[in-house]
């Protein structure tokens, strides 16, 4: 239920809650009545304010008691606004300077306060306009290793496990969102489905009918409702990520939950891969994106490597968890033979994240929340022809993931669609 005290905010309403909270006063500076308010939420969830005083700007997300996206008739719990504080400031801790720094959190009206990112933009719109960010790649992989290395059996004991589950287990309603909307509507006939038709009828009619594929979109699903392996944010698409070309910032994880490690690592991927497949549809010539299509890959090819290569180092250094006693691994032969299970461990997770990919990519493409990657190339028939491109590469990443042994095997076929 609503919790009492809690009120959508107008924007009188909510310069009053801000000019009563001294420390969030302090840094907005100047009189209460002097301060921008604006509204600018593009997601699809939440209200986001952006505010404005004579020493600061802050923004402010207050979460609704239904989906923005949709409207009253599809109610979700404020909760989530606790649970987004929650891995914010977990992820704050863990990923110094890659999350918004909180200024102020109030539980009752499920909102919270936090630096303002600015001139950052959302990375998926500058994905669409072409631009390459140089320093991406080592700060998503940091990002991605150590919230998912630290929040996991690798180094926690069993205990804190199993209360940190214990502390994110009632934010279940955001996962009914993922395992609905991903993992299963996009499979069979949904009202909220919706495709670039008539182009992709065809194609969203196979994915229907295709058993291979169900299987393997269900071990997916079956895999992010009972592997509780670490914190992971759950919604890591470039639409959740606030870039400079020096500074990237992961912001949103009201979907944060313990789930499967590749959920995350496949968000990132799929997401540029996405911004790969549509960049066809946004050339004002033939072939003037073709530097940026080539960092993309790259840049795909990259997340991986590093990520692997980052989350393995703190496995060697920091493995303080309960998971592969060292006891059970001494002197010279334990130590090989243990740093022989990490490559088989990352190559289980490498396959975990390129069927997690392959979903992401699907859902986009068929299912209820589209992204501007391909909405915005408004030729509606060579949209479908990138989505259809993704589709293809997602639909073999997902039945043949175990064909796919590196991530340059990944990009080498997205190319080859291209
Ligand atoms: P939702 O959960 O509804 O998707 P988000 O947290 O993704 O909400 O925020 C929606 C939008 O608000 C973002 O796309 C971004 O444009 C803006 N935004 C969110 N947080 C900040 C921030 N800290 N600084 C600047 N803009 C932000
Ligand atoms: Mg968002
Ligand atoms: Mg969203
Ligand atoms: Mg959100």
């Amino acid at each position: 239920g609503t919790p009492s005290g809690y009120r959508i905010l107008n924007e009188a309403d909510l310069r009053n809650h801000l000019a009563g909270t001294p420390a969030v006063a302090a840094r907005l500076g100047g009189p209460a009545e002097r301060w921008s308010i604006t509204e600018v939420g593009d997601g699809n969830l939440n209200l986001v304010f952006i505010v404005k005083g004579s020493s600061g700007g802050l923004a402010v997300k207050q979460a609704l008691p239904y989906v923005r996206l949709v409207g009253e008739s599809w109610p979700l719990p404020l909760s989530r606004a606790h649970f987004e504080h929650l891995a914010l400031t977990h992820q704050g801790r863990l990923a110094p300077g890659l999350v918004p720094a909180i200024v102020h959190h109030d539980h009752a009206l499920a909102l919270t306060a936090m630096e303002l990112l600015e001139p950052h933009i959302i990375m998926r719109k500058g994905l669409v306009a072409g631009t390459i960010y140089p320093a991406f790649v080592d700060h998503i992989t940091t990002f991605m290793a150590r919230t998912l290395f630290f929040s996991s059996d690798l180094a926690l004991s069993a205990a804190e496990k199993k209360e940190a589950i214990a502390s994110f287990a009632g934010n279940h309603a955001l996962c009914k969102i993922t395992e609905d909307l991903i993992f299963t509507d996009p499979y069979r006939i949904a009202e909220q489905n919706r495709w670039t038709t008539p182009w992709l009828d065809a194609a969203a009619a196979d994915i229907r009918a295709d058993l291979d594929l169900h299987v393997a979109i269900s071990r997916l699903k079956l895999k992010f409702l009972s592997s509780a392996e670490t914190l992971i944010h759950g919604d890591l698409h470039t639409g959740s990520i606030m870039v400079t070309d020096a500074e990237t910032k992961v912001i949103d994880p009201e979907f944060g939950f313990y789930g499967p490690m590749g959920f995350d690592v496949g968000a990132v991927l799929a997401n540029l891969l996405m911004a790969y497949f549509a960049s066809a549809g946004h050339e004002q010539s033939p072939g003037d994106r073709a530097a940026f299509e080539s960092w993309v890959l790259s840049t795909v090819d990259q997340v991986w490597s590093e990520f692997a290569r980052k989350f393995v180092a703190l496995w060697r250094s920091e493995a303080t968890g309960d998971a592969y006693p060292s006891s059970l691994f001494p002197g010279e032969a334990g130590a090989a033979r243990l740093e022989r299970e990490r490559q088989v461990y990352v190559a289980r997770l490498f396959q975990d994240a390129v069927g997690f990919a392959a979903a992401k990519i699907i859902r986009r493409i068929l299912g209820l929340a589209h992204n501007i990657d391909f909405e915005l190339i408004e030729d509606t028939r060579l949209r479908a022809t990138c989505e259809a491109r993704a589709l293809r590469l997602a639909r073999t990443l997902m039945v043949e993931t175990a064909s796919f042994t590196s991530i340059e095997a990944v990009t080498k076929a997205a190319r080859e669609l291209r």
